[in-house]
């Protein structure tokens, strides 16, 4: 069955007591036990509920893993995955991974032993000499966040396999419609399902895939422990944007490539990152292990004026923080997604003053064109 089709049929397209199409949101934060000598499989809402676990089993089939795991945030997934590992294990991390996850890392689990270095993912080399002998994981992203930088999952995840070490890929940029770590031999998918997954700008959650039982178990302990777990509405409206994600990805995605194209010609703009251009440096890596190259994109303008004038001048996006919703949104990684990033840090990976980052929506392209055009006059 192609992804597509999983988006719709995944087993949970009709609920079996109505025949209602769709999963009915069960509100309630126990079940009542009865027979106790029976064990039933809700018991406490925090340790399971069927929605949730509708949206659990509907990740897990679209990344081809074993397991699905839903939480409260992306961050929440994220840290709850890291949840798996002890104080005096250490992280290799790709450099740009998402701010956030750089935060939770370098300011969070660092007081508990944790340690992490970064490395730059684009050379698969620096990330085997990060490697020291109490490494447990690999953490990637691809493409990177604000400057869509490749990694090359094949070689990267061949490494961690080779040393022993969990990988973890943070797939939000690509989705499972696009590009499916787990196959290409990753051990764990993490998502923010607020992004494309969600799609609305309507949901803040997490999901996390695991590719063994085993691992599952694990992730679940900690889904449990830690108690980082999305509510029933949420996990639900993560669901009904599922069923449309094949549609958003595609329309979004052509709009992305004719801006790209287009603020590649403009005379304001200094350089443009998308993997879907001819020029950029990772896009043969990209396209033999993703399907398409989404709908996020960044540019610099050539003067830091330019860049403000354009997010006050523009209309048809909002100046805003996130990505992957149905309306466009221009956000200034500077000041948004890297601002919990050291300075000197955000200044040596090219976070620049300059730097824009577009997530396309579903507006018209030529309007989007338009508008942008005016906005950098
Ligand atoms: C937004 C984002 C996150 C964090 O997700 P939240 O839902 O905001 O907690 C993690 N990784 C990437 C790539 C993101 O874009």
């Amino acid at each position: 069955m192609n992804l597509g089709t999983a988006l719709i049929h995944n087993g949970h397209e009709t609920e079996p007591l109505t025949g209602a199409l769709g999963v009915p949101i069960i509100q309630t934060s126990t079940f009542d036990q009865g027979d106790l000598s029976a064990p039933q499989e809700y018991d406490y809402a925090r340790s399971g509920n069927p929605t949730r676990k509708a949206l659990e089993e509907i990740i897990a089939t679209l990344e081809g893993g074993a397991k699905g795991y839903a939480f409260g945030s992306g961050i929440a997934a994220i840290s709850s995955v890291l949840g798996i590992f002890s104080a005096g294990d250490h992280i290799v991390a790709a450099e740009d991974v998402y701010g956030g996850t750089w935060r939770i890392l370098h300011a969070f689990y660092k007081r508990w032993g944790l340690e992490t270095t970064v490395a730059d993912a684009a050379d698969p080399d620096a990330l085997r000499r990060a490697i020291k002998p109490h490494t447990k994981a690999l953490f990637l992203e691809t493409p990177s966040n604000p400057l869509l930088k490749i990694t090359d999952l094949k070689a990267c995840l061949g490494i961690a396999h080779e040393a022993g070490l969990l990988s973890i890929v943070d797939n939000t940029f690509m989705t499972p419609y696009f590009q499916q770590p787990l196959k290409l031999g990753a051990d764990i998918v993490v998502h923010s399902a607020t992004k494309f997954l969600g799609g609305h700008s309507d949901v803040i959650s997490g999901l996390a895939v695991t590719g063994t039982e085993e691992l599952g178990k694990q992730v679940y302990a900690v889904q449990n422990s830690f108690g980082a777990v999305p509510g029933p509405w949420d996990a639900w409206l993560v669901m009904r944007g599922i069923k449309t994600l094949k549609v958003r990805m595609e329309a979004q995605q052509a709009s992305a490539r004719k801006l790209a194209a287009w603020l590649l010609t403009h005379n304001k703009v200094e350089e443009v990152f998308y993997p879907g251009l001819e020029s950029h440096p990772g896009r043969h890596i990209h396209e033999a292990q993703a399907s398409g190259a989404g709908a996020v994109l960044s540019f610099k303008t050539k003067t830091l004026e330019q860049a403000l004038r354009f997010l006050g001048k523009v209309k048809l996006a909002a100046t805003a923080v996130s990505l992957g919703g149905v309306e466009t949104i221009a956000s200034y990684p500077v000041k948004m997604s890297h601002g919990s990033m050291p300075p000197k840090e955000r200044a040596r990976l090219g976070i620049t003053g300059t730097l824009i980052r577009i997530s396309v929506g579903l507006e018209d392209a030529e309007d989007l064109i338009a508008d942008f055009d005016q906005a950098l006059q």
